[in-house]
């Protein structure tokens, strides 16, 4: 048994996700405490296979000379979730990109990363 708290809205159900009997393919799973069938899709996958939109900053290439005021870091994130136990990987090639302005809100930074249909883009313009 495994207790969540939906977060697909602002309800925010609690959720009970409780498995059932080996079966092929991964047991069956009941999903009580949700108002409406997104809670129970949120909880099924959030207990088979958690994923998360990951945000980050990179760092920004120096203009010869630097301009004040300028942030330093540019605020990311993932077009899509990434499996939770494959973030560590993901934060590590996020951390080794530097952005070269300028930058528009949505710019792919890292695309299709490994393969994986993920991509990384600028959170803000700049
Ligand atoms: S179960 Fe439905 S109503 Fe409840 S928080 Fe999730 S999406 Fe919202």
């Amino acid at each position: 048994m495994k207790n969540l708290t939906c977060i697909v809205c602002p309800t925010g159900c609690s959720l009970v996700v409780e498995e059932g009997p080996p079966e092929p393919g991964g047991p069956r799973l009941t999903v009580t405490g949700n108002r409406c069938s997104r809670g129970a899709v949120y909880a099924q996958e959030e207990f088979r296979a958690p994923r998360r939109v990951v945000t980050a900053t990179c760092p920004i290439m120096e203009a010869a000379g630097g301009e004040p005021g300028r942030p330093r870091r540019l605020p990311v994130k993932t077009t899509a979730p990434c499996p939770r136990e494959r973030i560590p990987a993901l934060l590590a090639d996020i951390y080794r990109i530097t952005v070269r302005l300028p930058v528009k809100t949505g710019d792919i930074l890292l695309a299709n990363w490994q393969g994986s249909g993920i991509n990384v883009a600028a959170a803000r313009s700049l």
